[in-house]
């Protein structure tokens, strides 16, 4: 698939440090999930090259803090516009090591430059402050400064955005960076690095270390224990986030972290059915059910529970599992066999214990071993492991429920926190609810609520701090206080 490229150039295999590519002492693979054919073999870099690129970056923050906002946003412009000129080519790239339809592919090269984009104006708008000063003699300033240098660990399931949401703020706040992407998928994350490279990035300021699973733990740990680096950003599980946190407790660092969720969609009985049919299709089984805002527990009022069902059975049932390059395909691949074993094992627990299935519920075999049919479960209760863990896969285990009370409560009965939607017409239920759900985000009659322009992120164990939007900046700076005195 990666042969008709129309620039064979974007399809980089070494590593990035200091503006230069390396090949580190050995390589690791990596396959397409469509079809577990080998893309590429890719540098596999360790602790020394995590240093090297630490110290690069370190070089590198001088020079570029030292730039104006706006000469930051010249660079970051150019870059968003290579990504868009590419489209084309990194959607392939894309769809080739993860596995996602060409169409969402697409969809997420414009989304991964739309944070780039809003970052570079956002750098401009980052505003001190005078405060009123309660003593003749002195005044009272607060500015914000870059925080330094900072590392970013990001995941397989959105190859490109991930990247940008962290690295445009970063830069545009003058901060240089440290890039370790998911082994699943480096070749995206080496593809936009290049376009860096094309559109002016000077040498250090953006570093991308490639590293296999376990050359990616040794790196976490540099990353982790190194002074130099004063903020980790990293997007992934909560198992992960959780030990990133322990090990960022030696040098105090400031983090970011965008963890699991679980999230509950829920349609009452005043709903417009056919609008939560298509917001459930939507947020449930986009990008195969592999993302962390999608809905991963239904829960359907009463009255409206059968006609419900109904229209979504048809809906599901529609939906053409498939190679992401074939067109019409609307669920690729999973990432790899343990996704499989995930969803099988949600599936197989939830019929175990007295669930109703109404569509799926087994691999697609004819297809290749990565493929699991999209999956409809009904009559699904709290006592089954699908409605406490994360699917990750295109399985959707539909709940009843009968009074707005109990469907708070369901819904917030986890320990996650992250996107949650739910359909009413009701403005009244529509403010309480709204209110009342433990989430950091809430769709209200929709199932897509990612943009740049809002603050993406979760409560409770879901993660710290917010992404895109302009709360997207604060984690990138510093505050400082000064205090004028002698007046
Ligand atoms: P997912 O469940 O989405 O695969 P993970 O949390 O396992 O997410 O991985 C997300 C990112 O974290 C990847 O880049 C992976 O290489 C990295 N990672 C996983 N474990 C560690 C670790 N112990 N230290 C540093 N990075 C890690």
């Amino acid at each position: 698939p990666l042969s008709a490229l129309n620039d064979a150039s974007l399809l980089r295999t070494q590593a990035l440090i200091n503006g230069e590519w390396v090949s580190g002492a050995s390589q690791f693979a990596v396959t397409d999930p469509a079809t577990g054919e080998t893309l590429a073999d890719v540098a596999n870099l360790g602790a020394s090259e995590a240093q090297a690129a630490i110290d690069a970056a370190q070089n590198a923050w001088s020079p570029w803090r030292s730039k104006t906002a706006k000469e930051r946003a010249a660079i970051l412009t150019r870059w968003s516009q290579l990504l868009h000129k590419h489209a084309d080519d990194l959607a392939r790239i894309m769809t080739a090591e993860q596995g996602k339809p060409l169409a969402e592919a697409r969809g997420e090269v414009a989304y991964g430059a739309s944070f780039i984009d809003w970052f570079a104006e956002e750098g401009k708008r980052v505003y001190g402050e005078t405060i009123p000063t309660t003593d003749n003699n002195k005044r009272y300033l607060v500015i914000k400064q870059p925080m330094g240098v900072c590392a970013a660990i990001t995941p397989w399931n959105f190859p490109i955005a991930m990247i940008t949401r962290k690295v445009a703020p970063a830069l545009a706040a003058g901060c240089t960076v440290v890039i370790k992407p998911a082994e699943a998928t480096p070749l995206c994350a080496l593809a936009v690095a290049e376009l860096a490279q094309r559109a002016g990035m000077p040498a250090g300021v953006l570093n991308v270390l490639t590293a296999d699973a376990d050359n990616s733990v040794a790196i976490g740990h540099v990353l982790c224990d190194s002074d130099v680096v004063r903020h980790l950003s990293f997007t992934g599980s909560t198992e992960v986030g959780r030990i990133l946190m322990r090990q960022c407790a030696g040098t105090v660092k400031k983090l970011s972290l965008e963890l699991g969720g679980n999230a509950p969609f829920i349609v009452f009985d005043d709903a417009d059915l056919d609008s939560a049919v298509e917001g459930a299709i939507a947020s449930k089984y986009r990008n195969a059910g592999q993302t962390c805002v999608c809905a991963n527990r239904l829960y359907v009022q009463a009255g409206v529970y059968d006609a419900f069902l109904e229209k979504l059975t048809a809906k599901v049932s529609a939906l053409t599992v498939g190679n992401g390059f074939e067109s019409g395909v609307n669920i690729g691949p999973l990432i790899d066999d343990q996704a499989m074993t995930k969803v099988q094992r949600h599936v197989d627990d939830a019929l175990a214990l007295g669930a109703r299935l109404l569509v799926g519920g087994k691999p697609a075999s004819a297809i290749g071993a990565q493929f699991f049919e999209p999956t409809l479960l009904a009559d699904v209760t709290p006592a089954m492991l699908c409605s406490r863990e994360e699917t990750f896969g295109p399985l959707a285990p539909v709940f009843k429920f009968n009074t707005e009370a109990e469907a708070i409560a369901l819904a917030n009965n986890t320990e996650f926190g992250l996107a949650s939607y739910f359909y009413s017409r009701d403005i009244g239920r529509i403010f309480r609810v709204g209110e009342a759900l433990e989430y950091g985000m809430v769709g209200v009659n929709t199932g897509l609520i990612a943009t740049a322009e809002v603050p993406f992120g979760g409560v409770k164990q879901s993660g710290l701090g917010r992404e895109g939007a302009h709360q997207g900046m604060d984690d990138y700076v510093e505050i400082k206080y000064l205090c004028l005195g002698d007046i």
